[in-house]
């Protein structure tokens, strides 16, 4: 097994400490998006410092922390800085060199390592692990091929017809439904490897969804683990746009395999911090159909932000917690949730003109949690912020959120 199987318990960094130097407990995140400004909230919220590395001028979690080292993720200057600011580390990126976080391990409690980041940022590494716990998680990945050099593109083509049609992702840096091309035909894999430039990729089976769900799992430094229950994903054009988060999403059974999939995951890779592991549901016959695991990001989700108001402790609670050595206790949903998703069309009119949504209306709805990222320059596609629906009962819930969607001209709320 490569990553690192055992991580001796830390010393915890203690909420609103302050060191003989007079210097105050202060926590670090390697990226400065959304996912890192939503972690400098909570830990704010319990007293820490915090400390943000980030190479653009204007991000979302650089504008809220208490200091923001403005340097690329490589620069050792400003991983020295984070790292004489910082009682412990985190990421909020999933494509920060790896390189970065073995630096900052050198002197500081990093969660997630750099071996298990390492793992989740390469498709052929992240599938390799996901098939030799298969045996434990039960559950496998969707058939698939590595295809690195035209020998094996060639030999996929020769042996491996069965793949197609299929989808062709890099190996490395895909998000969003980027790096990805469908492809039907022998010719149109050879054509799709060429277009994403020859690189190391997997060509993964093209399998019938009917649903896509998710689980997040924090782990501790002394191995504790918690999850949540798995939330149910809509994506339009390979964006998430909605998380139904409520019991009776999916069928138990099928929900309590995910679940426990992933837990086995977390714990296999010996990962400490929280981590998302994305299932697909596929038809396979069966009368709830089978699941299968498509991906791990090693950190909180996008699928994961309806936990800020709809659980007891979020997320990025658990993030906090996970990598300042702080207990881990199970978090309790308390409401069903809707997340719906605001990329930037929310704020372009047909002829895309800047315009404001009317948030007065969405905002006299009940139970509606409005969440914005603090970016400025609306993008179509770009996740500007999100919004989650809580409410008494899932009915009142899908209501409101339906009222919601209209309002904003959402897509990908099927609610029925
Ligand atoms: P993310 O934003 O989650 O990081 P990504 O770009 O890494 O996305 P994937 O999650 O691998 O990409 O795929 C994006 C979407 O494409 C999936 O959520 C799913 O809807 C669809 N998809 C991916 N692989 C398959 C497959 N093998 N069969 C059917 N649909 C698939
Ligand atoms: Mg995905």
């Amino acid at each position: 097994m490569s990553a690192i199987a055992h991580v001796a318990a830390m010393t915890p960094v203690l909420p609103g400490s302050v060191d003989a130097a007079g210097q105050p407990a202060t926590l670090g995140v390697l990226g400065g998006g959304q996912l890192g400004r939503m972690f400098v909230h909570a830990a704010q919220r319990l007293g820490y410092f915090t400390a943000v590395l980030e190479p653009d001028a204007q991000s979302p979690a650089g504008q809220v922390s208490h200091h923001h080292i403005q340097t690329d993720y490589n620069d050792p200057a400003g991983l020295a800085e984070l790292a004489n600011l910082c009682q412990a580390i985190t990421t909020e990126f999933e494509n920060v060199p790896a390189q970065a976080l073995q630096t900052l391990a050198q002197t500081r409690p990093v969660a997630p390592g750099a071996a298990v980041v390492g793992i989740a940022q390469n498709r052929i590494e992240e599938k390799a692990h996901f098939v030799a716990c298969a045996t434990v998680s039960g559950v496998t990945c969707a058939p698939y091929a590595v295809i690195e050099t035209p020998a094996q593109l060639q030999a996929v083509l020769n042996e491996r017809a069965y793949l197609l049609p299929g989808i062709l992702k890099t190996a490395r840096m895909g998000y969003d439904g980027k790096g990805q091309v469908r492809v039907k035909t022998a010719a149109e894999l050879v054509a799709a490897w060429a277009e994403l430039g020859s690189v190391a990729c997997v060509l993964e089976k093209m399998l019938p969804l009917t649903a896509e769900c998710s689980v997040l799992v924090a782990r501790g430094w002394d191995g504790q683990v918690v999850s949540f229950a798995p939330q149910l994903n809509v994506h339009v054009d390979g964006i998430l746009a909605v998380t139904h988060a409520y019991e009776g999403n999916m069928p138990a059974a099928l929900a309590t395999r995910a679940r426990e999939a992933a837990v086995s995951i977390a714990q296999h890779l010996g990962y400490v911090g929280v981590l998302c592991v994305e299932f697909f549901v596929v038809d396979d016959g069966s009368a709830h159909g089978g699941l299968v695991v498509n991906e791990m990001a090693p950190r909180p989700h996008n699928s994961g932000h309806y936990t800020l108001d709809a659980c007891d402790a979020s997320q990025f609670d658990l993030q906090v917690h996970a990598m300042a050595g702080l207990p881990l206790p199970q978090p309790r949903q308390h409401s069903p949730a809707i997340m719906l998703n605001l990329l930037g069309e929310v704020w372009l009119d047909a002829s895309g003109q800047r315009r404001e949504p009317d948030w007065t209306a969405v905002l006299s709805l009940p139970g509606t949690h409005l969440h914005l990222y603090g970016k400025l320059d609306a993008r179509a596609g770009r996740k500007m912020g999100h919004l989650t629906v809580t409410g008494p009962d899932v009915a009142s819930v899908k209501g409101v959120a339906q009222r919601v969607a209209g309002l904003l001209g959402l897509p990908g709320l099927d609610v029925g």
